[in-house]
């Protein structure tokens, strides 16, 4: 999986790398979808929910330019896997899932593989995780048709946020939004992408 869909596309970032060779992705689909986890494209996970294709989640992690000592959030946990990859090459990941049972589940995957940095909430990741706050990167892994202010507020100067911007029946824009030292918060639209729809709020 790795050579070819995530280093063959061009992701160089050697702790990125590591890290989506390291997770066992299969952990984090349905059973019975086992022996198609390591396929180029999302999978069903429940609840009309889906996990990332693999590329997408590299290329998403290798976006926030990470060197290991970053404080994460990730909205919408959905099976975890995007928070394990992430938990490998940053310190601390706050992901929030808005259903409960998914949350549940991701807590308990993530508790078996032994991933202690990464902490699971259930609720609507629209409003971030205010104690915790300000985060060095943050993941948004459900499109929305705007960036939620929560979250640029939460993002620390010198921060990255990625985030897909888009209706939910078409394909969206995956977009890096970056806060400078003095606050200054800059978008740029990077490639297409399509995601679930983000819901609550
Ligand atoms: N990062 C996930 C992929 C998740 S798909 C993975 O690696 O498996 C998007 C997830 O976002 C879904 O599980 C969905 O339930 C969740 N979601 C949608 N809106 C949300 C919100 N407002 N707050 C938190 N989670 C949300």
């Amino acid at each position: 999986m790795v050579k070819y869909q995530i280093e063959g596309r061009g992701i160089r970032d050697r702790a990125v790398l590591d890290a989506m060779n390291e997770v066992p992705r299969h952990l984090f689909v349905p059973n019975k979808l086992r022996h198609r986890a390591y396929n180029d494209y999302p999978l069903p996970i429940g609840l009309g929910q889906t996990i990332s294709q693999p590329y997408i989640v590299a290329f998403m992690t290798e976006l926030l330019q990470l060197n290991g000592k970053e404080k994460i959030f990730e909205l919408g946990t959905g099976s975890g896997y995007q928070a394990a990859v992430a938990s490998r090459v940053a310190k601390e990941v706050f992901t929030v899932e808005i259903y409960s049972e998914l949350a549940r589940s991701a807590a308990k995957r993530l508790k078996a593989i032994d991933y202690k940095n990464i902490h699971v909430r259930d609720g609507d990741g629209y409003y971030g995780w205010e104690s915790e706050a300000p985060f060095d990167a943050i993941i948004v892994t459900a499109a929305a048709d705007h960036i939620p202010p929560p979250l640029i507020e939460q993002l620390a100067p010198g921060g990255r946020l990625v985030i897909p911007l888009g209706g939910p029946f078409s394909v969206q824009q995956l977009i890096l939004v970056t806060k400078d030292s003095k606050g200054r918060v800059m978008e740029k639209p990077i490639i297409p992408v399509r995601f679930v729809p983000l819901l609550g709020h």
